[in-house]
């Protein structure tokens, strides 16, 4: 812990997982000794509602809708029933294969903010932005497109992630340097607007963190937790990845 900011770790199962994994994440953590932070579990749909509350809970996608016409979709309200308190929203893998522009993300993070759950929204360049030297102009206008839609107010009852699309599921973790680099130009970027939300928003760092990383990782000053793939699917690993916020 680096600061006075809550930390949070998050654990995205993509599309991973199974009943078994539930049972064992559950018993994982009924027995688990952890500091002062939130650990939030992000299952596939169908898991959600197997969890028995020990953990909290959050969903990897939402619809922009309300309810309706609109086959394949799950709505905020669906996932309140479930006790589901969190929604990633903008994640890189929904952005590239589903065409997740950052209009339609802002629409979904408004749905998840009108629902009071709380949103993960994701930000994060590929490798060749960072090469050419222009990756704080594309994380601002991520960034931008949200604040546009919902107000900076709204940032009050939103996590970010930080996510560098060329550490994801590659073994390749950003160095705590270049996360706090990151991190704190975010920071900056929405102090422009409210200097209070901008020191109170949590934000996660995501891209590879394993158990051996976590620590100086979380350790930075503008690093408040993360957001966890691969190693969120190892119960052991992820616990350990908890310790370390
Ligand atoms: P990873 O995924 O930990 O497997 O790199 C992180 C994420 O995509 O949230």
């Amino acid at each position: 812990e680096s600061n006075s900011r809550r930390q949070l770790v998050a654990g995205n199962w993509k599309m991973n997982g199974d009943k078994a994994l539930v049972d064992k994440v559950q018993k994982q953590f009924a027995a688990a000794t952890l500091n002062n932070m939130d650990v939030v579990i992000c299952p596939p749909f169908p898991y959600l509602g197997l969890f028995d509350g020990k953990v909290k809970l959050g969903s990897q996608n939402i619809s922009q809708f309300e309810s309706g016409a609109h086959t394949g979709e799950v709505s905020v309200a669906m996932l309140k029933e479930f006790n589901c308190q969190y929604v990633i929203v903008g994640h890189s893998e929904r952005r590239a294969d589903n065409n997740e522009s950052s209009s339609l993300v802002a629409l979904k993070v408004e749905q998840v903010l009108n629902a009071y759950l709380t949103p993960i929204l994701c930000v994060g360049e590929p490798e060749d932005v960072r090469d050419d030297g222009t990756l704080f102009d594309y994380i601002a206008a991520q960034l931008d497109t949200v604040l546009l839609k919902v107000g900076i107010s709204q940032f009050a009852d939103i996590v970010l992630a930080y996510e560098p699309i060329w550490a994801i599921g590659t073994g390749k973790t950003a160095s705590p340097a270049q996360a706090q680099e990151v991190h704190a130009f975010i920071r900056g970027h929405l102090a422009k607007q409210d200097n209070n939300i901008a020191a109170n928003i949590v934000i996660l760092y995501g891209g590879s963190v394993k158990g051996n990383n976590a620590q100086e990782l979380f350790s930075q000053a503008d690093v408040d937790g993360g957001l966890i793939g691969g190693a969120s699917l190892n119960p052991e690993d992820f616990l350990s990845i908890c310790q370390a916020a």
